[in-house]
């Protein structure tokens, strides 16, 4: 019969992620109807414009369909394919579909903030030209080889070095392999030997290198680009420009860079040719996403290279627990590095004990001396402090007043601003200007006049941060050229570099920064490492701030001595017989590691359990603690007498408000993965529906708790 042969079963409907959070609208993707041109023009992967509201969308095609659940007057029409993209690759496809499970998001969610803002902006209706077309035009421009020279030759492979390049040449398929070296002991070196040889293997493969903070990235693709002068190398961070990241995203989607460096989000390029990726200081924290979805790229590397069978490299001086576990159970691969190259020894460490000392500007007399010495003998010496600003908190010795945030229950610091910046090298001096910045919100204020509470016009700010620091030390070494970097000086574009290169050249004698010093730089000249202050760590509540402790402790002393100076780390504490400064001291991380995963294994803490948290925020912490109370007896109730999950009791957060919100935590743990997934899928429709209007966001294996 006629009728029934005409019966359609073309397709008629796309599904379309878009970027919305789908875990509070409950759905993952948007049917939308195909006209007869679009059906030609879509596949699954297409990027698409489609109505939204009273404006446009570009979308993400998952799906073709024949029928769709919505009403027929509801269905909008996919506007178009999106001109110039190319249809994303099957295996990126799949990489996000595994993140959008096990982060428990829209697909929409993970895939486009993936995509650089300029490409995934709906065009304007009359635009000439793509911006695809734009981006790629850039790429080509900007990366013109001109005859280059011929590339130094490597340096010859020490034996630790060649050993860990056979382990990773014999890798095939899916493999991990755990590179521990010591700072200095070159695995930078080994990086680029096995790339090289990843790289020759196939003319069409692409490489990627990750690293976890932007301001190693010039110092790295300096580094590749001489090594690999006729290889394309597109570089990937936050903090490019619009036109470059595009330029650069898409030259990694399209194949034609054939090394991508970058931070966290690098993980996320389609890169339809990769064969293998080296994640550089795997244990670093940045690689976790702190916001929206909240992945660990170090993680989304293994599953990137396990579905597409590719070897993985995960390099460090000491090494994540979650990794050294993987190691003791033999499902990674380890491969060492015991020595720095050369003659360079380790640093010799010393610990200072604070107890009854008389200090300048927070520095022990051992420290100043020690100081002293080095700038006479001609070397650098780099004192660490954790806090920029003038001084972490301002303060009223009459009454007791804080410069506490109205916003967060957390201080505003005290900064120096205006002409009496310092920073950097010869940067002017001028009148100094005070004012007050929280950390967490970005509020601000003038400094008072004087003391809110009871009028006292002498107000003091209380302890260091690295602007007071590099006063003080300015003062005790008036001839010493000093140098400043942290995120205040780093948010001036090219100003970090900047710092760098004069510490790289020799141009300064003493070097005060944050965290941004620790990793990764390869100093001169360097032979004195002082932390100010190790306490912060020592016992604080998260589980995992001995651990980051230890990791922050050993990279800042990394950077003594590696050009073969004998060099010296003293450690500022209060707590002088702590543990964790024998195992620092004699560089035996092992030690330490194994008794970190003893500990943790006897109270049940990841790596040995796994863990899940609920953040929900409110107006008040009432309100907050109430939602998860409910969410809590939901889960239970889905739960029954099933052991494999335990939902712990809702808490304030340990930073309980912030920007004026109310914040509260409630903690899932389980043994097992599976469990606690399928768990979090029966639960999330459940939260869905609770009654209130508390903001709530899931963080699976959260890296702060
Ligand atoms: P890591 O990354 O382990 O901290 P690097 O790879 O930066 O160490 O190496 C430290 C220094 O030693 C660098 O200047 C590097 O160029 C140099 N180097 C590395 N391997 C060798 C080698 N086999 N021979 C000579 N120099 C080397
Ligand atoms: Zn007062
Ligand atoms: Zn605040």
């Amino acid at each position: 019969m006629a009728s029934s042969i005409g019966f359609d079963t073309t397709v008629r409907y796309a599904r379309v992620a878009l970027d919305l959070p789908a875990s509070q609208l409950g759905a993952s993707w948007f049917d939308y109807a195909l006209d007869p041109q679009a059906r030609e023009a879509v596949e699954p992967g297409s990027w698409v414009l489609v109505p939204w509201g009273a404006g446009r969308r570009v979308g993400l095609v998952v799906a073709l369909a024949g029928h769709t659940d919505l009403e027929p007057a509801r269905i909008k029409t996919v506007i178009g394919a999106l001109p110039g993209a190319r249809p994303a690759p099957e295996p990126w496809l799949r990489l996000l579909r595994f993140a959008a499970d096990y982060y428990h998001r829209g697909l929409g969610e993970v895939a486009l903030p993936a995509v650089p803002k300029l490409l995934r902006t709906p065009p304007a209706p009359r635009a000439r030209g793509s911006v695809f077309d734009r981006a790629r035009a850039r790429f080509d421009a900007g990366t013109e080889t001109t005859a280059p020279p011929a590339p130094p030759a490597p340096p010859e492979l020490n034996p630790a070095q060649r050993e860990a390049l056979a382990v990773l040449e014999a890798s095939t398929g899916f493999t991990v392999t755990l590179l521990h070296g010591v700072t200095g002991s070159g695995k930078t070196e080994v990086y680029l030997h096995w790339l090289a040889t990843v790289l020759a293997r196939d003319p069409a493969c692409q490489v990627l290198l990750l690293v976890p903070e932007i301001a190693l990235t010039p110092q790295l693709a300096a580094q590749v680009a001489a090594r690999f002068p006729n290889e394309r190398l597109a570089i990937l961070h936050s903090d490019l420009p619009d036109g470059d990241r595009a330029a650069h995203w898409l030259a990694a989607a399209d194949g034609r860079a054939r090394v991508v460096i970058g931070t966290r989000l690098a993980v996320l390029a389609p890169m339809p040719g990769l064969a293998a990726i080296v994640v550089d200081e795997e244990h670093d924290p940045s690689y976790k996403q702190q916001e929206g979805v909240r992945y660990s790229a170090r993680d989304l590397a293994i599953v990137a290279a396990s579905q597409r069978g590719l070897p993985v490299l995960l390099g460090s001086a000491t090494p994540s627990l979650e990794s050294w576990l993987a190691v003791r159970r033999g499902r990674y691969r380890l491969a060492r590095l015991p020595g720095r190259i050369g003659d360079a020894a380790l640093p010799e460490l010393e610990v200072l004990d604070l107890r009854h000392k008389t200090l300048q500007h927070d520095l022990a007399p051992r420290a100043v001396a020690a100081i002293r010495d080095t700038i006479a003998r001609g070397e650098q010496a780099l004192v660490f402090i954790n806090r920029r600003g003038y001084a972490p908190v301002l303060g009223c010795d009459q009454c007791g007043w804080l410069s506490r945030c109205a916003d967060c229950s957390a201080y505003r610091v005290l900064h120096r601003a205006g002409g009496a910046q310092r920073s950097g090298v010869g940067a002017s001096r001028g009148p100094a200007r005070y004012r007050l910045v929280c950390h967490h919100c970005g509020g601000e204020q003038p400094v008072p006049r004087a003391c809110p509470e009871c009028g006292n016009i002498d107000l003091k700010g209380l302890g260091q941060g690295t602007q007071r620091l590099e006063e003080g030390l300015a003062e005790m070494f008036p001839g010493a050229r000093i140098a400043r970097l942290d995120r205040d000086v780093a948010s001036r574009r090219g100003a970090a570099q900047k710092v760098l290169d004069a510490a790289h050249a020799g141009e300064v004698d003493i070097l005060v920064g944050t965290q941004m010093l620790a990793k990764g730089h390869d100093f001169r000249r360097l032979s004195l490492v002082v932390v100010v202050d190790c306490d912060g760590g020592l016992y604080a509540a998260d589980y995992r701030a001995p651990e980051r402790l230890f990791a922050t402790l050993m990279q800042v002393s990394g950077r003594a001595g590696r050009d073969a100076r004998a060099s010296r780390v003293l450690l500022q504490t209060r707590f002088p017989e702590h543990p964790l400064f024998g195992y620092l001291a004699r560089h035996d991380y092992d030690g330490f590691a194994d008794l970190q995963l003893a500990e943790r294994q006897q109270v049940g803490l990841p790596p040995w359990r796994h863990q899940a948290l609920l953040r929900a925020e409110a107006t008040t912490q009432a309100a907050a603690l109430a939602f998860l109370a409910q969410a809590r007896d939901a889960g239970q109730a889905l739960l029954g007498d099933d052991a494999a999950v335990t939902l712990l009791d809702p808490v304030p957060m340990a930073m309980s408000r912030l920007a004026g919100r109310e914040r509260a935590q409630l903690l899932i743990e389980s043994d097992a993965r599976p469990p606690l997934h399928r768990f979090l899928d029966a639960w999330l429709p459940r939260l869905r529906e609770l009654p209130g209007n508390a903001r709530w966001a899931l963080d699976v294996d959260p890296a702060e708790i």
